[in-house]
């Protein structure tokens, strides 16, 4: 993206947190900043206008702060991938490792038709666990994975790597 360094310059890192030796990327400066934020979501919706999507699948909780504007502005569904026991209705869930245990995200059944063309955004890919939890679950319950978006891309944790390798394409606005 054209303003990759203009939004990394307004993404803080947190040294330490959530715990030692962890550097948290904070996008709360840049959803303070409007500008940044607009051409943020300009950026998403600049490179997915022609692609024909039915639906922003978008991951919980920092995914729907983008996945919803970029949803208006093209004109497609909005579909909640959502932590364990969010959703009301019948769910299909997917387990998925974290560093220490284990975690799940669940979509509802009747989210999309088979054959849909999904974009799964998310805030940012560390592992790849979440994202390829994510894509796991549209491709079983039927929909096409058309990309996986995310803000960041850690590119050396190896995660967007490992969503590659698992046949999906990856869009990051910075890394
Ligand atoms: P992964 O599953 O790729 O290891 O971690 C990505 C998920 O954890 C995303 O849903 C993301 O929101 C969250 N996450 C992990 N590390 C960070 C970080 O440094 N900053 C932000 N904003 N989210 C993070």
């Amino acid at each position: 993206s054209i303003y990759g360094d203009y939004i990394k310059s307004v993404i803080r890192t947190v040294p330490d947190w959530p715990s030692p030796g962890v550097n948290f990327r904070d996008i709360t400066p840049l959803l303070q900043n409007s500008s940044a934020f607009r051409k943020l979501i300009d950026s998403f919706v600049h490179r997915y206008q022609e692609m024909d999507l039915d639906a922003i699948a978008a991951i919980d909780a920092r995914g729907f702060i983008i996945g919803a504007p970029v949803a208006y502005e093209l004109g497609c569904s909005f579909v909640p991938v959502r932590k364990k026991g969010k959703l009301p209705f019948k769910t299909i869930s997917q387990t998925y490792t974290l560093e220490y245990g284990q975690a799940e995200v669940e979509l509802h059944s009747d989210a999309f038709r088979t054959g849909d063309r999904i974009l799964i955004m998310d805030d940012l890919i560390a592992t790849g666990g979440t994202m390829l939890a994510a894509a796991e679950l549209i491709s079983r319950s039927g929909g096409q994975v058309v990309e996986t978006a995310a803000i960041v891309d850690l590119i050396e944790l190896g995660g967007s790597q490992k969503v590659r390798e698992a046949g999906h394409s990856v869009f990051a606005v910075c890394s």
